[in-house]
């Protein structure tokens, strides 16, 4: 699992934060996201795309790596 997003379509609305504390994180002065860790274990791969289905803005894009998708 490779993850991606895209800044300017983050709204700051802190779903991915609270599906995925461990590979989302928002910024102090803006709440916009930041991304931990752009490969996640496998163990949150689930929460990954919970996150970038709930996300309001689809600013999460969930692609896969070879055979760790
Ligand atoms: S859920 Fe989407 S819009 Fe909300 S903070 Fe995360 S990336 Fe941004």
């Amino acid at each position: 699992m490779k993850i991606t997003i895209d800044q300017d379509k983050c709204c700051g609305a802190g779903t991915c934060v609270l599906v995925a504390p461990d590979v989302f994180d928002q910024r102090d002065d803006d709440g916009i996201v930041i991304l931990l860790n752009e490969r996640p274990p496998a163990e949150l791969h689930p929460a990954v795309r919970e996150a970038a289905d709930v996300c309001p803005g689809a600013a999460i894009s969930v692609g896969s790596v070879g055979e760790d998708a």
